[in-house]
């Protein structure tokens, strides 16, 4: 199964009105419409609107960081899913290690944030790994797969159909450390397998997505991986040149 490959750029808290244009300016000059990649940008939630000003109609597409699990109504500070689709976001992330340890969202929160995206039409990229000390105490598998089983036990598999995973463990997130493109691939076969064994064709056509410390040097081999579907991408998408070097390595 050939699937389409996808790099995502999380510029979490990072970036200004300047920033966000020149930045998008440099993508749109840098990259053409490729039948073997997808190109996507998640900027913090005041610059959606100038972003989809500026990548409207082009072959860039934009989502969001996180959304609130609710509809609407009276949650102060917080974002829903309809907003985020009626900015023109086609994706949102759910579940980010940032959002699952500074903000405390369990997997339970994660999951309903998961029902959200897809009630309001987006396609919800699930994130899910281990951190350094339960990859050392062997509980990779265990982890990955309750972080799995909370959101398949909510929405069932049929959800998968309109969603993407990433893979990212915590410990190569934002350090320089990425994972072997062994190491990785072994997780993303696993999770691969775990959903396979619920429905083998949405499971094969599933993009899966690795993060943690993705950056041009090292992107060739980590897509070259059977199930690794392309990046979810942080520090390395915070310049045109790095960004646009990734997804020269997918295309
Ligand atoms: C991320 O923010 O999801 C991420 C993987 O960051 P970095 O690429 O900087 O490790």
């Amino acid at each position: 199964m050939m699937r389409k490959i996808l790099v995502a750029g999380n510029w979490k808290m990072h970036g200004s009105k300047t920033m966000v244009r020149s930045l998008l300016e440099g993508l749109l000059k840098g990259s053409s419409m490729n039948g073997n990649a997808d190109l996507a940008v998640f900027p913090s939630f005041p610059y959606l609107s100038l972003t989809e000003s500026i990548l409207s109609g082009s072959h860039i597409q934009w989502g969001g960081q996180t959304l609130n699990p609710n509809a609407q109504g009276a949650h102060s500070g917080e974002t829903s899913g309809s907003m985020l689709a009626d900015m023109g976001c086609r994706y949102v992330l759910v579940g980010h290690s940032e959002r699952r340890s500074i903000y405390a969202e369990s997997d339970v929160d994660v999951a309903l944030r998961f029902k959200a995206a897809l009630d309001t039409g987006l396609e919800p990229v699930l994130c899910v790994g281990e951190t350094q000390e339960e990859r050392e105490g062997g509980q990779t598998e265990a982890v990955v797969g309750r972080q799995l089983d909370a959101v398949i036990g909510s929405v069932g598999m049929d959800a998968f159909n309109h969603a993407i995973i990433a893979y990212e463990p915590v410990w190569a997130i934002g350090t320089g450390l990425t994972a072997t493109p062994q190491q990785a691939q072994s997780v993303h076969a696993f999770i691969r397998d775990k959903l396979s064994s619920l429905d083998v064709i949405i499971s094969d056509q599933l993009r899966i997505l690795y993060g943690g410390s993705v950056n041009g040097s090292n992107a060739v081999e980590l897509f070259a991986q059977s199930d690794i579907d392309g990046g979810l991408v942080g520090g390395a998408s915070l310049t045109a040149e790095d960004f646009l070097a990734i997804y020269s390595a997918a295309a």
